[in-house]
């Protein structure tokens, strides 16, 4: 049969040593490798007991904003729910009441306001969509659960907490 190419390489064996048959070099090389590893840094640590450091651009769990008195700074104006790619954020707008002046700093608020957490991706595109300054991923992580319906947030877990409560 013709060959495909002209180009030809001749592979030479030589015969294997006396120390090369008893896998000498080749165990005295992964030993070597294996040392080497006890000198460098360990590239895992002891979760829980050690927790690493997040990075400065983390996102974590959604926090609702109040303002300098208290306030909640949602308007509920609803650019964060047409900004999320997830669909996971659900809100009910309600009118403030003279009486709830000191609770919510705009005329309108969220009296119901959900994030699917299951859903969020934490793109934090619903942060850099509010006007108003009213929600940050500046949580920790999501913690697990064993329910579907305990994945989904509502105010009583994203609102901050009172002022004199912190
Ligand atoms: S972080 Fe992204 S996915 Fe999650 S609620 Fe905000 S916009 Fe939606
Ligand atoms: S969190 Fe911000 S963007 Fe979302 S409804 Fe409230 S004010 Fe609007």
């Amino acid at each position: 049969m013709e060959p495909l190419t002209s180009k030809k390489k001749v592979l030479e064996q030589k015969p294997l040593t006396l120390a090369e048959r008893m896998y000498l070099p080749a165990i005295a090389k992964g030993l070597s490798i294996t040392m080497s590893h006890f000198f460098k840094k360990e590239a895992t640590i002891r979760y829980p007991e050690v927790e690493r450091e997040f990075s400065t651009n983390f996102r974590g769990m959604h926090s609702l904003k109040r303002d300098e008195e208290g306030r909640e700074r949602c308007t509920a104006c609803g650019l964060c729910a047409l900004s999320c790619p997830a669909e996971a954020i659900t809100m009910i707008a309600a009118e403030r009441k003279p009486e709830e002046k000191d609770i919510y700093r705009e005329e309108k608020y969220a009296s119901v306001y959900e994030i699917n957490m299951l859903r969020c991706i934490f793109c934090g595109l619903c942060e850099e969509a509010c006007p108003k300054e009213a929600i940050y991923l500046d949580g920790p992580i999501v913690p697990s659960d064993y329910l579907r319906k305990d994945f989904i947030y509502g105010k009583d877990k994203l609102v901050e907490p009172p002022l004199n409560k912190k």
